[in-house]
C-alpha cells in the first residue's frame, strides 16, 4: 500500500507506506478507563506498515484471538524526514496530512502480554491492525492543538475527543518521537485514543470523522 496525497493547490505526491509510530495513554480519561497509570513520558510503540489497511470498502478483524478493540485516533502523515529533536517549525513543515484512523488492539492478548511484561506486538501489529482513512492536507488544519476526532458505530457515538485533551500534544509528541528514532516521508504518527474504546463486531457500520474536515464510512466485514 502507498498513499496518493492531493494538496489543496491540485498537485499530488505519492508516499511509500512507512511505519506507524503510536503513543499509548495520551488522553488521561482513556488511561483511567483501562486502569492504567498516566505515564510521565510518551509511551511509544511501532506498528509495521504491513498492518495498514484502508477504511473504505470495509476491513476484516481476527475472530479467534479474543476481543478486538477499536481505538479512534488522529493520524499524522509525515512528508519530510525528521530526526534529532526537530524544532516546532520543522515539525509543522513536515506534516503532510491528518486522517482519522483505528489503532486496532487484541485486548485480551494485550492483557496477557502486559501481565508478563512482554512487548505488545502480538496484540498491536497483526495484519489489518491499523485502519486508515484518506488524509486531509496538513495546511487545511489551522491548529493541530484543537482538532476533533469522533467515532460512531451503528449510529451511536462511541468516542468523541479533541487533541486539546492530549497529554502530549501533536507537535511536541512528534518532536519527542524524532528525538528517539528518525521519521521518514510516508511514516505515520498515531496520536493516541480518547476514552470510550470497546470491542468491534462483524458487520459494525463505522463513521470516522476529523471534525470540521472530513467524514468517512467503513464496515467490519
Ligand atoms: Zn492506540
Amino acid at each position: 500500500m502507498s498513499y496518493q496525497h492531493q494538496y489543496s493547490d491540485g498537485t499530488h505526491i505519492h508516499f511509500p507506506m512507512g511505519k506507524v509510530v503510536c503513543v499509548g495513554r495520551n488522553y488521561a480519561e482513556h488511561a483511567k478507563e483501562l486502569n492504567n497509570p498516566v505515564p510521565t513520558e510518551p509511551l511509544l510503540f511501532i506498528k509495521p506498515g504491513s498492518c495498514v489497511v484502508p477504511l473504505d470498502g470495509g476491513f476484516i478483524i481476527p475472530l479467534d484471538r479474543g476481543a478486538v478493540h477499536f481505538e479512534a485516533e488522529i493520524a499524522v502523515l509525515i512528508g519530510k524526514p525528521l530526526s534529532r529533536q526537530p524544532s516546532r517549525e520543522e515539525v509543522l513543515d513536515a506534516i503532510s496530512g491528518y486522517a482519522p484512523a483505528l489503532d486496532l488492539t487484541l485486548r485480551d492478548v494485550q492483557a496477557k502480554l502486559k501481565e508478563k511484561g512482554y512487548p505488545w506486538e502480538l496484540a498491536k501489529a497483526f495484519d489489518g491492525a491499523f485502519v486508515l482513512a484518506p488524509f486531509v492536507p496538513g495546511d487545511s488544519v489551522e491548529d493541530p492543538a484543537d482538532l476533533g476526532i469522533r467515532l460512531t458505530i451503528n449510529g451511536e457515538v462511541r468516542q468523541d475527543g479533541n487533541s486539546r485533551d492530549m497529554l502530549n500534544p501533536i507537535v511536541p509528541l512528534i518532536q519527542h518521537i524524532a528525538g528517539h528514532f528518525s521519521l521518514q516521508p510516508g511514516d505515520v504518527v498515531s496520536t493516541g485514543t480518547p476514552a470510550g474504546v470497546g470491542p468491534l463486531q462483524q458487520n459494525d457500520e463505522l463513521h470516522l470523522e476529523l471534525l470540521g474536515h472530513a467524514h468517512f464510512a467503513g464496515r467490519v466485514l
